[in-house]
């Protein structure tokens, strides 16, 4: 077996719209791909021994061992790839249930498709699947270590990939929410929502959060003497620089017992607590020292610790925190206990789990002292011994929840704390003996105020009830439902997705909103190219969506995008479906019309059920994607008399409708006349059919948002095919004595589109220069010269400077051949040179003739052009 192609999909795709994380990989069965499962020996034994577990997929027969069954009875290689590279991510504790396996048009070799959680760890499952059932065939056997080796790298990927715990439980809350998130490509920041309508998050600040707040927060002194100069209950304290003033210090805060801990210190770094004696003061000291050069001396307050989190102005939960300890059982000493404890699994290193091991230091041995014991000590049954003096979850401590036990005057207190700190998210560390209390009835206090509180102690408390605190979070950033998203619509097809996108976001820009668009040439946002290029996919689609000055994005989807990585985005609010016609066939294992199609019909059923699906009523592929949608449908047709439409309309349906001359909307009762087409420069004085189906599609996705009829009578009006607006796509010169044409049509439906213009010039000779892109079939260039005699009087053919790996000369042999098949008395000849061909066609060019040049570069083209003097850019409207 070889591993001919691996591709990552992020987004709705060809597979699934549903599931948007899947690797696709093409697979070569070699040797394998006449040979099922029940014909090579000890293959099934060898699988069950390498991985039981797979007793559990079902498979087609739908019961447990459903898979098994198909192995034992003969299944293909790739199928079996498949489930086992499914269930290796799936013992390495990442759930994973969707996978597809098909032949595709070439004898041998598979599309194995499996569902990831994280990309890398999907890939090598893939990969190690291919290894484990090559080793089996080979030997009957996969060695234990290798597999054990495998599910660990697995572990590692997914562990690496993880994000904190608080960011992760507010991105599972955005997903649960339908609020789209990405990570950033720095700072660990988050991207909540899309364009104008996006937050950032970093852990839990988010760009609500205040510097003042922020930095007053982190500066524990001075939290101090704001919150004591509004009556706040906090530690009494002072700051020292120098050891010598330690004594006084403590004198000062009235004795023994002290904290000593740094001015801007966290997670509980350099704090000593309940300080009795001045050895352990002049050693608190020096830790404090270690992290700050000013140091807090302050009174020791007896309590428990409690964390109160505040978001948007409001107590969302309350923790208890435990300092880490542990239970005797009357067997097991202190050191075995802690290591007990820290095999519990929830517990891990750092911030990465719910739970953090115990870790001991300097403070847990003078602890143990104080409690009579040693690590030695076996402590009797169900004493508590703590280990640390400080709460912090970072050091082994755990957590209760008391959101509902708090008294309504500390929720108060704790709401008008962070307001004075001016915080929008906050932790308030209160030591008090009783938090059910008023804090002044037993002398709790205030410690300090966090900025970017964790959120773990919330989520996943030790004992209580876990609190949905990332909710509150996307409360405050998003208060309903739509306020994260901005408008996608999304354009494909066949033919003139370019040019209708362009024309769409020209439409919208009357509405006075940016407009973020990609397109073949560029991404553009409002006015200005952002980036030149064939920007068609999600990683452009992305740089729109992150984009914080786009109201509105208009993305051409094109058919390499979409099988590359799937779409950029979840879901459009109108997916547009121009047409479906033959092009590109045979490359991506895309071989039919048909197959076409269903790619192309991501875009149309990737739309969100109270949006729309804009759909050609005139190409029966594009109006049987209406079937697949769960969105509303709106057709747009050149055809008055459409009965599909007709119905449509009957049922309440809106469309976009040719008639008389005007481009209209049609609902109900009504015929809203958008405008004449000879109006609309695009449609070159109403002469160029699909460019008017164009208009028509562009027209209706702005009318179902909302964009009025007068709005897109102005946006049709102003936008001109000039080679400023729409480089490549029907620009028209004027060349005093004849006319010449640059345009992009390099497909069978497209030179048809062009035939059409073509053919209404009827003043004078029409000459072509034409070829057509490397890389596809031989009869698809036998085709392109078929139609071009047809629409041709002369005809100059080319090729590209890249050939795609085609031998120089073979594509024009073949699309002569096409136009001799037709019209064996066709003038023809063939330079094999773009800028020769088209010099050679202006040259000849006689009176009042139209030269049609189909370019490689459209850039040189006009250039070549433009050097014979143009008189005019375009057909103006008449
Ligand atoms: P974190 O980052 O986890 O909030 P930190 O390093 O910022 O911790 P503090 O919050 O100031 O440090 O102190 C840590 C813990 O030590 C407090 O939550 C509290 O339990 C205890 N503590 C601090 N100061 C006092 C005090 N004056 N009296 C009693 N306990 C205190
Ligand atoms: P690409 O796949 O190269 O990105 P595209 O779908 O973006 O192409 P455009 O760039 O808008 O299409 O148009 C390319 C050419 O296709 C046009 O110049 C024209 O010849 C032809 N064309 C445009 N619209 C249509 C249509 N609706 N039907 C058929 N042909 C069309
Ligand atoms: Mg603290
Ligand atoms: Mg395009």
């Amino acid at each position: 077996m070889r591993i001919l192609k691996i591709q990552t999909l992020r987004g709705p795709n060809y597979w699934s719209i549903r599931r948007h994380k899947l690797i696709v990989m093409r697979l070569d069965l070699e040797n394998l791909a006449e040979t099922p499962s029940n014909e090579i020996p000890g293959f099934y034994e060898g699988l069950v021994e390498a991985l039981p577990s797979l007793e559990g997929h079902y498979c087609s027969p739908g019961c447990r061992g459903g898979f098994l069954m198909r192995v034992k009875e003969g299944t293909m290689m790739g199928h079996i790839v498949e489930h086992v590279a499914l269930e290796l991510q799936e013992l390495a504790g990442m759930h994973v249930g969707f996978g597809r396996t098909r032949e595709t048009a070439t004898p041998g070799i598979y599309q194995v498709v499996i569902e990831y959680l994280n990309e890398e760890a999907g890939r090598y499952a893939g990969r190690a699947a291919v290894r484990l059932c090559q080793s089996i065939v080979d030997r009957g056997r996969y060695p234990k270590a290798e597999l054990e080796q495998d599910i660990q790298d697995l572990k590692d990927f997914w562990r690496d990939a993880s994000l904190g715990p608080s960011t992760e439980a507010i991105v599972k809350e955005a997903e649960k929410r339908g609020i789209p998130w990405m990570s950033l490509p720095a700072r660990f920041l988050i991207q909540l929502g899309y364009g104008v309508n996006q937050k950032r998050m970093q852990a839990t600040m988010t760009d609500n959060t205040g510097i003042l707040g922020v930095e007053l927060a982190c500066d524990k002194e001075a939290t101090k003497r704001i919150l004591a100069a509004t009556g706040v209950p906090v530690p009494r304290g002072t700051v020292i620089n120098f050891l010598d003033d330690l004594e006084e210090a403590i004198e000062h805060v009235g004795g023994y017992p002290i904290v000593i801990k740094p001015v801007d210190g966290n997670h509980g770094r350099g704090i000593t607590i309940d300080i009795r004696t001045w050895e352990e003061a002049e050693a608190g000291y020096e830790a404090a020292r270690q992290v700050s050069r000013s140091i807090i001396v302050e009174r020791y307050y007896v309590g428990r610790d409690h964390r109160v989190l505040v978001v948007d102005g409001k107590v969302v939960a309350v923790a208890e925190r435990v300092p880490a300890h542990v239970i005797g059982n009357g067997r097991s000493s202190i050191a075995e206990l802690i290591e007990e404890t820290n095999l519990d699994p929830n517990r891990g290193e750092g911030h990465d789990n719910v739970l953090t091991k115990i870790e001991l230091d300097r403070s847990s041995y003078q602890l143990l002292e104080r409690q009579g014991y040693t690590l030695n000590s076996v402590p009797p049954k169900g004493t508590i011994c703590f280990l640390r003096a400080t709460a912090n979850l970072s050091t082994g401590g755990s957590a209760v929840d008391r959101t509902d036990e708090i008294h309504p005057e500390n929720v108060w207190l704790a709401q008008r704390v962070v307001k004075i700190i001016g915080l929008d998210i906050a932790g308030l560390d209160i030591v008090t003996t009783d938090i059910s209390r008023p804090l002044r009835d037993v002398d709790g206090v205030i410690v300090e105020v966090n900025a970017a509180p964790g959120f773990r102690m919330h989520v996943a408390p030790s004992i209580g009830i876990p609190r949905n605190v990332a909710g509150a979070v996307m409360d405050m950033l998003f208060p309903n439902e739509q306020s994260s998203q901005i408008p996608i619509l999304s354009v494909t097809g066949t033919n003139g997705k370019t040019t209708t996108t362009r024309l769409l976001a020209h439409i919208y820009k009357q509405t006075g909103k940016v407009v973020g668009y990609t397109t073949t040439d560029g991404t553009y946002i409002g006015d200005y190219l952002v980036e030149a290029g064939d920007n068609t996919g999600p990683q452009s689609a992305h740089v729109i969506l992150q984009d914080p000055t786009v109201e509105v994005a208009v993305l051409e989807s094109a058919r390499g995008g979409i099988l590359r990585s799937g779409l950029g985005f979840e879901a459009a609010n109108v997916g547009v479906v121009l047409n479906v016609a033959a092009d590109h066939l045979g490359i991506g294992d895309i071989d039919t019309i048909d197959q076409l199609a269903n790619l192309k019909s991501v875009v149309a059923e990737a739309v969100f059920p109270d949006g729309y699906a804009v759909l050609n009523a005139d190409d029966r592929r594009v109006a049987a994607m209406s079937e697949k949608t769960k969105a509303n449908i709106a057709y747009f047709t050149m055809n008055p008399d459409s009965e599909l439409v007709r119905k449509h309309i009957q049922k309440g349906g809106v469309a976009a409708v040719y008639e008389n001359g005007y481009l209209s909307i049609v609902k109900g009762d009504w015929t809203h006349r958008i405008e004449r087409a000879e109006n609309i420069p695009l449609t070159m004085g109403g002469r160029a059919p699909f460019m008017i189906a164009n208009a028509l599609a562009a027209s209706l996705a702005a009318f179902v948002q909302n964009v009025t009829i007068e709005q897109i009578r102005a946006g049709l009006r102003t936008f001109r095919a000039s080679v400023s607006q729409t480089p490549g796509r029907m620009n028209l010169f004027n060349l005093g004595k004849y006319h010449a044409l640059v345009d992009y049509a390099h497909n069978p439906a497209s030179y048809e589109a062009l035939g059409a213009f073509v053919r209404n010039w009827t003043t004078g000779q029409r000459i072509g220069v034409l070829g057509g892109p490397g890389d596809r079939r031989d009869e698809d260039f036998i085709t392109l010269g078929k139609l071009s005699a047809d629409i041709f009087d002369y005809i100059i053919v080319k090729e590209d400077d890249d050939t795609r790996g085609r031998p120089r000369g073979s594509a024009a042999t073949l699309i002569s051949q096409g136009i001799t098949q037709v019209k064996p008395d066709c003038r023809f000849e063939s330079i094999l040179d773009e800028t020769q061909a088209i010099n050679k066609a202006l040259d000849m060019a006689p009176d009042n003739s139209l030269v049609v040049i189909l370019p490689e570069s459209v850039n040189r083209a006009i250039k070549l052009i433009k050097l014979r003097g143009v008189v005019n850019e375009e057909i103006q409207p008449q």
